[in-house]
């Protein structure tokens, strides 16, 4: 932005008056100064954000007693079109940033951070491997021979950790890089049962069960939530609140 500001007055100035362009060269100076201000602070921004992302990981995976965190490496992506490229490339810088710090922090308490492939992570089913549906739009997936399903974000967290653990032995180290697991291999995932979430649901006795209509719930890896956002949001949706029940 002011860039282009002062590349137009640039332009505006080769072509003015002498007394003009001096007045115009001053502005072109303040608006330099400007630039390269809001550059650097937006450097510190960032930074600042890259650490604060990687404190809460960090305190996240430690409370969670894990030894290991998956990052997944976007370069395994194949580019759709070009446009937005720089759009694109600013933000990378900003995510590479976040997962350097992340790599720092994290392995002061003893967690070693792996880059693992992206590609179809929101895509497969974590169980069976086989595409998922995604019957609300594209935030939501849903396998129906499993019966799991919820936010794609979920199943994604769910997919790149089943990679980081299955590809344990054959992690890529280079020099000055973070460990790499290039391999995204399936082994079915089971449904967690850790005390956090709901127990599930056993089957009823058979004399119940007859009686019942044969409707199934959606039981998943996250409960189905109604959203009270239809809009759709980028990075950072955050926690859904739910509205109704
Ligand atoms: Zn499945």
């Amino acid at each position: 932005m002011l860039h282009r500001k002062a590349a137009r007055l640039t332009q505006l100035a080769t072509n003015a008056e002498p007394e003009a362009r001096t007045q115009l060269e001053a502005k072109i100076a303040v608006l330099n100064e400007h630039r390269t201000a809001a550059g650097a602070k937006r450097v510190k921004i960032n930074r600042e954000l890259g650490f604060h992302f990687a404190r809460q990981t960090a305190d996240y995976a430690t409370a969670a007693g894990a030894t290991v965190i998956a990052v997944e490496d976007l370069t395994t992506l194949e580019t759709r079109g070009h446009g937005r490229v720089n759009n694109n490339r600013a933000a990378q810088s900003a995510r590479r940033k976040a997962i350097t710090a992340l790599a720092h922090t994290a392995a002061s308490v003893g967690i070693t951070v792996v880059s693992v492939p992206a590609r179809g992570s929101s895509a497969q089913c974590p169980g069976c491997d086989a595409p998922l549906a995604r019957p609300d739009g594209y935030h939501t997936a849903w396998c129906s021979g499993c019966r799991v399903g919820g936010n794609r974000d979920h199943i994604a967290g769910v997919n790149l950790a089943k990679r980081a653990l299955l590809g344990k032995g054959k992690v890529t180290r280079r020099r000055g890089q973070m460990p790499a697991v290039r391999v995204a291999e399936h082994a079915p995932v089971r449904r967690s049962r850790d005390k956090t979430g709901p127990t599930p649901r056993r089957p009823r006795h058979r004399r119940v069960r007859r009686s019942l209509p044969t409707v199934t719930p959606r039981a998943g890896v996250t409960p189905k939530q109604i959203c009270s956002c239809t809009s759709s949001v980028g990075v950072g949706h955050g926690p859904t609140r739910t509205t109704s029940r």
